[in-house]
């Protein structure tokens, strides 16, 4: 009930004004964000590599309505993948990518635009030696998503892809995407979606997860685990004993157990946001998690 009332204030521009307007919002954001400037972003990532963290970076906006818009989004990781390159840091580094932040949402022509910005990006990143992940965002967008996958993987094949456990279709996906050089991400899934293309138990949810990992792990890519969660931790150290696999969390979330497992030798790489529309982001971080909600109201209340 909390979860879908904070999934639909996600998309509300009300409840968007309100949160974004109160100054007491700040502090509490900036535990989930890495700032707003490009440097902010360089500045984390020479933090997290520092302590053998990897990274993906996300400059964040979503839903972008005006080409403009999809235009600077571009420029911006264009920008921060130059930046990473001077400062020695793009090697090894990727970027996360919303479709809709590059023009997938635009009436009409979205798909090949976004298609051709993401070429952008990919291309840039090509030539800095940092890769590129297309995140994925709800259901209406999965087909497109991984149809610009596939045309992008043609001329970079090392761009990944992100399947959500929560969806019923994600197991014959994963099985397509499981072929070499193929990079998958594996997370539970953010959005707010209906039960005909959704399961809605977390029981399910996680259950289904666990056996699209098995997939993932069994195939010949490379799989991601994208979870915070210490049960899909531990199943995915089993299953991928003996091959090549990371795990992923965000930033701000469970650091000290990114620090343990990047300590013991494992690949650890941490989402990094970064930018001033953070608004959806850091809702749908409060909507995972009760204890992030209490951890922002007790923010404001001792303000
Ligand atoms: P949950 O079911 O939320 O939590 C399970 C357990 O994990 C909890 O019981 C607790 O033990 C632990 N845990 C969770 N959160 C915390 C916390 N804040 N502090 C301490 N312990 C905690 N979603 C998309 O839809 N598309 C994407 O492209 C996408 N990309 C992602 C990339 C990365 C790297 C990650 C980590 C997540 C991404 N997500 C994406 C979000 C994802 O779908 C989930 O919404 C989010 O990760 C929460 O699920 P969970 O697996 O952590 O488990």
């Amino acid at each position: 009930m909390l979860r879908t009332s904070l999934l639909a204030a996600a998309r509300s521009p009300l409840a968007r004004k309100v949160v974004e307007r109160s100054p007491l919002t700040k502090p509490v954001v900036n535990r989930f964000v890495a700032g707003a400037e490009t440097p902010d972003a360089v500045e984390v990532t020479r933090a997290l590599r520092d302590s053998g963290r990897a990274v993906t970076i996300d400059y964040l906006g979503e839903d972008t309505t005006e080409v403009s818009d999809a235009t600077h989004t571009v420029k911006a990781y264009v920008e921060l993948l130059s930046a990473l390159s001077e400062q020695g840091l793009a090697a090894g580094a990727d970027v996360s990518v919303k479709l809709s932040a590059v023009g997938q949402a635009l009436p009409g022509d979205g798909h090949r635009i976004a298609l051709d910005n993401a070429r952008l990006i990919a291309d840039a990143a090509a030539g800095v030696g940092a890769t590129l992940t297309l995140d994925m965002e709800d259901h209406t967008t999965t087909d497109s998503t991984l149809d610009i996958l596939a045309d992008l993987r043609a001329d970079f094949p090392w761009v990944g892809a992100v399947l959500q456990a929560y969806l019923r279709r994600t197991e014959g996906d994963a099985r397509d995407l499981a072929t070499v050089g193929s990079r998958v991400r594996l997370c539970k899934g953010a959005y707010k979606e209906p039960a005909s293309v959704a399961y809605q138990d977390k029981a399910e949810v996680d259950g289904n997860y666990v056996r699209v990992m098995r997939i993932l792990m069994q195939g010949d890519g490379y799989p991601m685990i994208a979870s915070h969660d210490p049960r899909i931790i531990s199943i995915a150290g089993d299953l991928g004993a003996g091959r090549e696999f990371e795990y992923q969390m965000l930033y701000g979330i469970r650091p000290r157990e990114q620090e343990t497992i990047a300590r013991r030798g494992d690949t650890m790489r941490v989402y990094v946001p970064y930018g001033v529309q953070w608004y959806g982001y850091f809702m749908r971080r409060l909507a995972e998690r009760p204890a992030n909600l209490a951890f922002f109201l007790r923010a404001m209340a001792t303000r």
